[in-house]
């Protein structure tokens, strides 16, 4: 079984939040990298405080590219076991240190890479912690074909992606603030590239 296309969610405002520290680092070396500025490989929890935010639902954008913040309700709509199974929540914390309410951060067990045309395109590894970096200029699509055992893909930019045999029955609907696009799976990558992978890092 094939899946025809995703369909994408991505906040369409400014950066959501002026100040934040990030709080509940899981990893003792720290899940940030210095060195391409995103998160490091691997699937663990990542928490933050903000310390002044605008948050515009459903999802907004996270100080970091690589890490999404989503309503937890929105979430829900996209089914509770494909939540648990594709995705790790984190909690994302106010000024006062309390939790924001409704809202979690999002690091996906699937991440894949929003691909554009050959016009700009680059891409590259990451030579400290293994991370595939890349450019590219819209209309985005996937390739190759994701894990079709995948129901929420975490995009290289922290967005969100869902097969549309999935999305469409949900006919959830762009609004201010809020995109929501269609990406294709082409039979071959249009930016001359082939898969985009990095060997792990020397010493890691
Ligand atoms: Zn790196």
């Amino acid at each position: 079984m094939t899946t025809a296309h995703y369909i994408h969610f991505f906040p369409t405002g400014p950066n959501g939040c002026s100040s934040y520290k990030h709080v509940d680092v899981l990893s003792e070396e720290g899940w940030w990298c210095r060195v391409c500025s995103h998160p490091k490989p691997g699937n663990y929890r990542i928490g933050f405080q903000v310390q002044e935010t605008r948050l515009i639902p459903p999802i907004s954008n996270s100080p970091f590219e690589g890490v999404g913040f989503a309503r937890r309700d929105f979430l829900s709509l996209l089914g509770e076991e494909n939540v648990e199974r594709d995705l790790i929540l984190g909690t994302l914390t106010g000024p006062d240190g309390r939790p924001f309410e409704g809202w979690v951060t999002v690091r996906g067990r699937h991440r894949v890479v929003l691909r554009g045309g050959s016009k700009h395109a680059s891409w590259g590894c990451c030579e400290a912690c293994g991370n595939v970096s890349y450019f590219g200029m819209p209309p985005y699509y996937l390739w190759p074909a994701p894990d079709p055992g995948a129901r929420i893909l975490q995009t290289h930019w922290g967005t969100l992606a869902i097969p549309a045999d999935l999305a469409e029955p949900l006919g959830i609907k762009p609004k201010r603030g809020f995109g929501v696009s269609r990406l294709t799976v082409p039979d071959k990558p249009r930016d001359g590239f082939g898969e985009l992978t990095c060997p792990p890092p020397a010493g890691g």
